[in-house]
């Protein structure tokens, strides 16, 4: 069995044809799926929590969890009620993650300073509700002045509370992985990993051990090749894991088992948690 530990699937352009996404993930052998609670700013942030409760237990569909969180770009609208609208829905059992949170520099927006603040602001949401992080790391030009400002926060505001998290869609070299994994982070790797020009990507993740590693799929973006460009969905990251099974030299089912094992781990869930 297979996680997608995140996917955005509460995106417009599943709208038509959610159920059929998600059996088809079934059918790929993807158990289990993070759906990303961010829409397109706090009024949405609800949504993947709702498509948990809309599709669990239906037979054929992979199990559902939910993360909640304000994206980077989205902290400008982080006031009072939108924290608090996030401390709600952390509280919730399938909220199991506050994310995707983290630094952007890399797309203009919300000015650095308040991304900070309102990181901060959110990690002590998460760290009262117990809940682990995703962060979202991106550099401007893919420079390392993004993670540069983030480590020394996750440092003074998360490391203590040892509830570690995921560094989604990693995208840094490998002293940004090892830094993560010092945190207790897992690194999780999306369909980039298999474009043309990520060499240097793939040469971080063959340096990784297999109990550190999570595969995603950030559907609707970033599918993997040769459907770049294309829309994303769950099913396809059975192509990222296939890949990183090959770069870490074991077979895709001992890469599937690790990943999920990592995800359950850090999650604490119990065994038999995908469907
Ligand atoms: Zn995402």
């Amino acid at each position: 069995m297979l996680i997608d530990s995140h996917a955005h699937l509460d995106s417009e352009r599943y709208a038509d044809d959610r159920e059929a996404v998600l059996a088809r993930a079934f059918e790929a052998g993807v158990g289990a799926v993070l759906s990303i609670g961010i829409g397109e700013g706090p009024a949405q942030m609800h949504q993947a929590l709702d498509l948990c409760r809309q599709f669990n237990g239906q037979p054929g569909l992979p199990r559902l969890y939910a993360s909640a969180g304000i994206y980077p770009h989205n902290t400008p609208e982080a006031d009072q009620s939108a924290l608090a609208k996030l401390d709600g829905l952390l509280a919730e059992p399938e909220v199991i993650a506050c994310g995707e949170i983290g630094l952007d520099y890399y797309h203009e927006g919300a000015a650095h300073r308040i991304q900070q603040e309102k990181l901060v602001a959110q990690l002590t949401i998460a760290a009262a509700r117990k809940r682990p992080i995703l962060i979202h790391c991106r550099g401007t030009n893919e420079s390392t002045d993004a993670w540069d400002d983030l480590f020394p926060i996750l440092e003074a505001h998360w490391r203590h509370t040892g509830l570690g998290g995921v560094m989604h869609c990693f995208g840094g070299g490998w002293e940004q992985a090892r830094r993560s994994l010092d945190l207790g982070f897992l690194v999780s790797f999306a369909g980039n990993l298999t474009y043309p020009k990520a060499q240097p990507l793939r040469d971080v993740a063959t340096r990784l051990a297999l109990d550190s590693v999570l595969v995603e799929t950030d559907a609707p973006w970033l599918a993997p090749a040769p459907d770049r460009g294309k829309r994303n969905e769950p099913a396809f990251v059975a192509r990222t894991a296939a890949l990183m099974a090959e770069l870490l030299a074991i077979a895709p089912d001992d890469l599937a088992a690790a990943t999920t094992r990592n995800f359950s781990r850090l999650f604490h869930l119990p065994p038999g948690m995908g469907n």
